[in-house]
């Protein structure tokens, strides 16, 4: 049997988990479930789960992509337990390491000019060959080296193996090789001294001891370069898993074309967090036919077991049942909170009018997001202003001594939808009528509009003295 060197390194330690996000636009949905992954992992074994912002790249990263990374895993809940931690704070630290092994022999300068790497290349390219670093300034035991170019800043190459294999057991692809002869040896500092991306990465994930990196299958190519830089520092290696991507339901990469595809946008529309991470956690992973739980079932049935090989797809209308479903369990007076400025900004009158968290639970039963509600509930917050053709049509005057008569029973009817329901019924008994003949009017009347919910459950939410109020305006 083999047994594989990182299993059993990292499955001894407390396991460590990051999200790594580089700040160059949004937390886009595919950063949130890699995100959501690591911390779950963290959480099932009682773990930790870091922040790392890896900012190196100056002309694309901003303070503002900080901020809405912070933000959507605050609104997520996905709370990190040490970080964040921003690599262009630790520039001396990765400095030190060059350093060191340049030292050490795994690293040394390179004086090739981008012009000769690049001709060199070319050479290669026409002779059929991978194209790659020489090796020109790779020091070997018995090798005279080039005499030093004049005035020139030399790169830090990494001295990667010449032959030999890199391979790992990746947590979702399964066992992944790949021949060092494939492999150039890396630019880890530039000239000007600043290290490179998959560097940063390598000192970061070894320093802050990670044991488990989770992160999306874009990053594969750069695994086993990370690796034998590992291997070079003599650092434990983690655990890695690649999570495909997310696709749009037409297989293409997931882009703004299929919908919002920043996390932040969710909370705009009206969607639940509690509803947008049980989505994620069901893109690419499964638990038998589970569709619903909570994180805190997620957590503890989330091993990195169960995680699809192949690309998930973003499905809009599951976010929004989801959406749904956690609508229905929310509470009333916190779906209230969130509408409310909502209903403010389209002009909403709360004076004198229902309780809004009563209102909600009327509403709340189809809508697919909290939004959909604060819409629907402005017909209990505005001035009913009925289209005057479709009074004409409805309030005629075959139906007015049937609404006075309705008029006065509410003055003494018990003001609950239980009581109203039968009175209307008298009502309709009392003048032959059918029920659209009585309740199209009294909805036009009492709220603008035909489309309301049930008539019973309108009167009992605007209360007596509207209705009566309301209606005396059209039988005075
Ligand atoms: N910063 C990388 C990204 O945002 C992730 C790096 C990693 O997880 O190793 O794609």
């Amino acid at each position: 049997m083999t047994v594989s060197t990182p299993a059993s390194t990292a499955s001894s330690k407390p396991i460590r988990t990051r999200f790594a996000p580089s700040p160059t636009g949004y937390l886009h949905l595919g950063g949130a479930r890699t995100a959501l992954f690591s911390w779950a992992y963290a959480r099932h074994f009682g773990g930790t789960f870091v922040l790392r912002i890896e900012d190196t790249d100056l002309e694309r990263s901003t303070p503002e992509a900080v901020q809405a990374i912070i933000d959507g895993m605050q609104w997520l809940g996905l709370q990190h337990d040490e970080g964040p931690f921003y690599q262009m704070r630790r520039m001396d630290r990765y400095r030190e390491v060059i350093a060191q092994m340049l030292q050490e022999g795994t690293a040394y300068h390179c004086y090739s000019s981008p012009a000769e790497v690049e001709a060199m290349r070319e050479r290669m390219r026409a002779a059929g060959e991978k194209p790659r670093y020489d090796g020109t300034w790779r020091p070997e035991p018995g090798k005279t080296l080039p005499p030093l170019p004049a005035d020139r800043q030399p790169v830090v190459r990494f001295k990667n193996p010449l032959d030999g294999d890199v391979s790992w057991d990746d947590v979702v692809k399964g066992n992944i090789t790949i021949s060092n002869r494939e492999m150039d040896d890396l630019v880890i500092a530039r000239p000007d001294g600043t290290p490179t991306y998959n560097f940063c990465v390598v000192v970061d994930d070894w320093d802050m001891q990670i044991t488990h990196v989770i992160r999306g299958d874009d990053h594969v190519n750069n695994t086993p370069r990370q690796i034998n830089i590992l291997k070079a520092l003599g650092a434990a290696l983690p655990l890695y898993g690649h999570v495909p991507m997310i696709l749009g339901a037409d297989g293409e990469k997931l882009s703004k074309r299929h919908g919002a595809v920043s996390v932040m946008d969710y909370p705009a529309q009206g969607y639940l967090p509690e509803a947008m991470l049980n989505y994620l956690a069901r893109l690419g992973w499964s638990h038998g036919d589970d569709e619903i739980f909570s994180m805190e079932q997620f957590c503890a049935w989330f091993d990195l077991d169960h995680l699809s090989k192949s690309p998930a797809q973003f499905n809009p209308e599951k976010l929004a049942w989801i959406n749904n479903h956690y609508i229905k369990l929310a509470d009333n007076a916190r779906l209230a909170t969130m509408v409310k400025p909502l209903m403010e900004q389209d002009g909403a009158d709360f004076s004198n009018a229902p309780d809004l968290p009563k209102v909600i639970g009327l509403l709340k039963e189809r809508a697919h997001t909290v939004n959909e509600i604060g819409v629907a509930a402005m017909l209990f917050y505005r001035k009913p202003v009925p289209d005057a053709a479709l009074l004409t049509q409805h309030f005629t005057d075959a139906v007015k001594p049937a609404l006075a008569d309705f008029a006065a029973r509410c003055a003494s009817v018990e003001w609950k939808k239980e009581s109203l329901a039968p009175m209307i019924k008298e009502v309709l008994a009392a003048h032959t009528l059918k029920m659209p003949q009585i309740a199209m009017p009294l909805r036009l009347m009492l709220t603008g509009q035909l489309q309301t919910p049930a008539i019973d459950a309108v009167l009992e939410l605007l209360g007596r003295d509207t209705v009566i109020a309301r209606l005396q305006s059209y039988l005075a």
